[in-house]
């Protein structure tokens, strides 16, 4: 792909956003269904795609990535004609009769560049967000997911003109040829580090952004939560898909009085999940690359391994691996992990976890495990993050009615259901004024009296 073709399938996709034809809702439902049916009708290609590059189960592929995408779909299309519509919004005094509205209008030209840990759910979730809210885009995924990268590619390129939609194939250089370019939105979800980069390329042209960037999500368990409920969902959380999920627990947090049992419970959990031999299961995951298997490795290299631990480099295999014993200024807790090493941490008063959480990047999701309604509203009180379960993990990303984003070094913006929908939209205020008189009181020459007046209302 040359930097020409790049430049010319974005003045097309300029051309067709001016002819209005994106903007009929009809189009953008009758679009929401091509995109359906063509993921129907590719389904078992993702779901291999998706084995391929990540050794990712049929039942994770279907859960997480292309099953999440069907519902989002379906929910947009049933509430499109509600959102698209001018809503009326009250006029203040000093401007009746008028009458006034908030209108949606698509952007225009959109770029989504997305990641590969859930490669196919985090290019298409944005894509039917854009679709929805009446933009053309651009789609860059991520290169280290091959495999899936080809499929989108395939899906929406096949299907859809390549003046509306097109998927742009291939390394960081197409990334940074797109990022050169003006866009109207820009979607971005990676790195934080990318996410800067992004940023500032988005800053030249004043680019309006989302960022769903990463960092690392505590995980904290009280001495008063249901042990084996806990234990079970946290393990869930850390372990599917290896680890490489952005709202994985990073890192927890364990009451010192209830932290060997949790241990002896996420031990048999992993079991019960993967078998004695976890390398060996259908169920589990490899790492994505060599550079983040050795990455990860290096990351293993203090504190004392009481769960798993083992490797296969060839096979880029990380055992389910819990480690003790650490110290915060250990590398593991200087990056997000991103694989599936679990570090634990023992407290006593929870002011002291509040307290380290607070002197860190707000992290994108935060989950407190315990069955004290006070202690729940005190760490929702006093911590910021992107998100927070209480008493699970990570499901909370998979409602449609709950806006998904970080906050701070995690990331700026939301999406998921209408926030979708909001993040694609210009909210373009509209007051409609009367033409049967004119009030002459904003107009010079100003007097006293007028002066008055305007006091009376502005007090
Ligand atoms: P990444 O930042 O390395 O890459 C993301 C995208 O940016 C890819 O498409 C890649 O091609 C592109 N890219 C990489 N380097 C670039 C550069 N120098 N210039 C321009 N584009 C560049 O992230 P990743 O390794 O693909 O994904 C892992 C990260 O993403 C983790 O930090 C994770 O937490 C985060 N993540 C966040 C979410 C979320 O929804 N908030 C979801 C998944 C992953």
């Amino acid at each position: 792909m040359t930097k020409e073709s790049i430049k010319k399938i974005i003045r097309n996709q300029e051309e067709f956003f001016k002819s209005y034809k994106t903007k009929s809702i009809a189009f953008r439902i009758d679009s929401l269904n091509k995109l359906k049916n063509s993921i129907k009708s590719n389904e078992d290609k993702i779901a291999l795609a998706l084995y391929k590059d990540l050794k990712k189960p049929k039942f994770e592929a279907y859960a997480t990535e292309i099953g999440i995408i069907y519902d989002e779909i379906n929910f947009h299309i049933k509430n499109l004609k509600k959102w698209t519509k001018p809503k009326k919004v009250k006029t203040h005094l000093a401007f009746l009769p008028a009458k006034s509205f908030v209108y949606p209008e698509p952007f225009g030209v959109v770029l989504i560049i997305s990641p590969w840990n859930y490669p196919f759910q985090l290019l298409i979730a944005p894509l039917i967000g854009a679709i929805s809210a009446g933009n053309c885009a651009v789609l860059k995924p991520s290169e280290v997911a091959p495999h899936t990268s080809a499929i989108i590619e395939k899906i929406v390129n096949d299907n859809f003109s390549s003046n509306y939609l097109f998927a742009f194939s291939g390394g960081i250089d197409i990334n940074k040829a797109l990022l050169s370019k003006k866009f109207d939105y820009i979607f971005f979800t990676g790195s934080t580090s990318v996410g800067r980069i992004v940023m500032e390329a988005a800053s030249k042209n004043l680019t309006p952004v989302t960022l769903e960037l990463g960092g690392k999500s505590p995980c904290i368990i009280d001495k008063d939560a249901n042990l084996e409920i806990s234990s079970k969902r946290a393990a869930w959380g850390k372990y599917i898909n290896a680890g490489q999920t952005c709202v994985a627990p990073d890192y927890l947090f364990i009451h010192k009085d209830v932290k060997d049992k949790f241990i002896e419970l996420v031990k048999k959990h992993i079991k019960e999940f993967f078998s004695d031999d976890p390398s060996q299961s259908d169920n589990y995951c490899r790492i994505i690359s060599e550079r983040h298997f050795d990455r990860l490795i290096s990351l293993m290299k203090h504190g004392k391994i009481t769960a798993g631990g083992e490797i296969d480099r060839k096979k880029l295999y990380i055992a389910p691996t819990i480690v003790d014993k650490l110290k915060f200024s250990d590398p593991v807790m200087q990056e997000e992990i991103f694989g599936p090493i679990l570090p634990l941490f023992e407290f006593d008063d929870l002011d002291e976890v509040i307290d380290y959480i607070n002197k860190n990047p707000k992290p994108l999701a935060l989950y407190y495990f315990s069955q004290n309604k006070k202690s729940q509203a005190k760490v929702l009180n006093e911590t910021s993050s992107g998100g927070v379960c209480i008493n699970d993990t990570i499901s909370h990303i998979a409602s449609p009615y709950l806006p998904f984003g970080g906050v701070g070094e995690s990331g700026m913006g939301m999406y998921h259901g209408k926030k979708s929908f909001d993040t694609f939209t210009h909210y373009k205020s509209i007051m409609k004024q009367t033409t049967r008189f004119d009030i002459p009181i904003k107009y010079p020459p100003y007097d006293d009296k007028k002066l008055k007046f305007i006091k009376m209302i502005y007090k």
